[in-house]
């Protein structure tokens, strides 16, 4: 506190006439109007909503990358503050019915109203021809929960059926997985990867609205369109053919065919349960239009005092929506101001405020600015399997994902609470400020592998996700939900996400400020924080911290 008390004496009675800098790092140094300054440049209309290969993306980059450079911040790839990040836009268009034969009758279902199909693979077209479909329950392989839904299965050439979320989820069982927290192995990305790794032909997801958190409406327009995906040596074929999902209704037929009535959650959760051969077959077949584009990330580093080959990661991503479906005000840009300019301004902000700092750090702090997010996280999964600073040797990843335009909060909410050890120290500075630490609001909903954090995770790096709290400081807490829900419902994903000078910008500053703190704290230590136990990617961490 002593401290504290005589850097803001120093801070604000001497620094103005000598200009001391120091212990600056224990005030809070960014402030909501410098993060305000940058998102108005970034969410400007000039900016087209910032898609990925439009000259809203070549605007976005050249101010991300001259605003490091003006900082005094080196470029991060060897010289350069673009990293390039090679995709491909796959275009599906299933067939309009997929047939499901071998039971009474045939079963026929609709496109969009009944499933949804597409693939990744690089081809003109792929089919499913009469693949044996197989009930793989939640489609898990967890050895950390002893869960295998695929034990003894072989499913090569056949199509498996599984279910959204875990086997805990909502089950009532103490201590099953993670509870109504989702893991990792509950997300529709993950189900797709393990069908892939067990060399399925094809896998259909169950739509249920409640594990899922959300309707059928979101998996019908999330599922359909041009969908971009990071190139791959392989062109995608180890990768499922078909890739889809199926309503409640259709499923609950296709199951009834084949002898299946009843819960079917509570079958697959049985302790005991095994893969059920469903003893029908699927065809359908999708057709695809190819578009190979190249988007980049922008990077830049301090370099640190004395370990320099060690880093501290922040990362935002800098893309949103572009020019889209016009609302009802006749807008059709999605600037994108919270989502996610505000997090890019928070970064740059930290950054500049490292680069104030009279002590440099001893670690190296590298500040990253991904593409690609809103179409699947793929700038920062590239940056995670193309790391130019070594995966073992990054300390942690700092993300900011559409911080809180609703002001300063007495509390901070910690996505995916449970993690790793980045969140005691987000506590200790919290604590510090005399604010308290909340997860998220809906935790059965995933929301740890949803933003850029998560595919540092995915590789081993301990990741952390936060924004403010409900709290508002002003208002109390019914105002800060009802700014959340108000943003959730009006403002997220809509023209309307749009800078303005009225935005309160002051509880993105307190976020950022706390993230620097804890990233500064990293910066100057030796040792690595890790994953919790039971963190499904604590294995991955420890595996990579034993290669030198
Ligand atoms: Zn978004």
């Amino acid at each position: 506190m002593k401290k504290n008390y005589i850097s803001i004496l120093c801070f604000t009675a001497v620094a103005a006439l000598t200009g001391c800098k120091h212990d600056k790092e224990s005030a809070s140094v960014i402030t909501g109007d410098e993060i305000k300054s940058h998102i108005a440049v970034l969410a400007d209309d000039s900016l087209m909503g910032r898609k990925p290969f439009t000259a809203g993306e070549t605007k976005a980059i050249a101010y991300i990358s001259s605003q490091f450079k003006k900082e005094g911040l080196e470029p991060g790839n060897n010289g350069s503050y673009f990293q390039e990040v090679p995709m491909v836009e796959v275009t599906s268009t299933p067939s309009a019915t997929m047939t499901i034969t071998g039971g009474k009758t045939n079963i026929s279902v609709n496109y969009l109203t009944d499933f949804v199909a597409s693939t990744r693979q690089e081809v003109p077209e792929v089919q499913l021809t009469n693949s044996p479909l197989v009930f793989a329950g939640y489609g898990v392989v967890a050895p950390e929960y002893h869960w295998n839904d695929y034990a003894g299965l072989d499913v090569k050439g056949k199509t498996v059926v599984v279910l959204v979320n875990d086997p805990g989820y909502k089950s009532g069982i103490r201590g099953f997985f993670k509870d109504d927290t989702m893991t990792y192995y509950g997300r529709w990305t993950y189900k797709y990867e393990e069908a892939a790794r067990q060399g399925a032909a094809g896998i259909i997801i169950v739509h249920q609205t409640e594990p899922a958190s959300y309707g059928w409406s979101v998996v019908a327009n999330s599922f359909t369109g041009a969908k971009l995906y990071l190139q791959q040596q392989d062109k995608h074929m180890s990768r499922c053919k078909v890739e889809g999902w199926i309503t409640e209704d259709a499923a609950k037929k296709m199951f009834a065919a084949a002898g299946i009535t009843g819960d079917f959650r509570a079958l697959a959760r049985k302790k005991d349960f095994k893969a059920i051969p469903l003893n029908l077959t699927a065809t359908l077949s999708v057709k695809t239009k190819l578009k190979y584009s190249t988007s980049h990330n922008v990077i830049a580093v301090l370099k640190g005092s004395t370990s320099p080959g060690e880093c501290i990661l922040y990362t935002a991503h800098w893309d949103h929506l572009g020019i889209g479906k016009p609302d009802a005000k006749g807008d059709s840009i999605y600037n994108g101001a919270v989502d996610n300019a505000s997090g890019v301004a928070a970064v740059l902000n930290v950054a500049k405020a490292f680069v104030q700092l009279k002590d440099k750090p001893k670690r190296s702090v590298v500040f990253l600015a991904v593409t690609g997010e809103e179409q699947g996280l793929l700038g920062s999964e590239y940056y995670a399997t193309h790391p130019i600073f070594p995966l073992n040797k990054t300390v942690a990843d700092l993300n900011m994902d559409a911080l809180g335009d609703y002001g300063e909060t007495n509390d901070f909410a910690i996505t995916g609470k449970g993690q790793n050890d980045l969140e005691d120290y987000v506590a200790e500075f919290a604590k510090a400020d005399g604010k308290k630490i909340s997860g998220d609001k809906n935790p059965g909903a995933g929301g740890y592998y949803r933003s850029d954090h998560f595919n540092f995770a995915k590789v081993g790096v301990p990741a952390l996700d936060m924004n403010n709290g409900a709290e508002s400081t002003a208002h109390g807490e019914a105002y800060g939900k009802a700014k959340q829900k108000e943003y959730g419902e009006k403002h997220y994903h809509q023209p309307s996400d749009s800078y303005s000078p009225a935005m309160d910008a002051n509880g993105m500053a307190e976020v950022a400020n706390l993230l620097f703190k804890v990233g500064n704290k990293l910066a100057n230590e030796s040792t690595f924080p890790g994953w919790k136990n039971g963190s499904e990617f604590k294995a991955v961490r420890d595996k990579s911290m034993l290669v030198k």
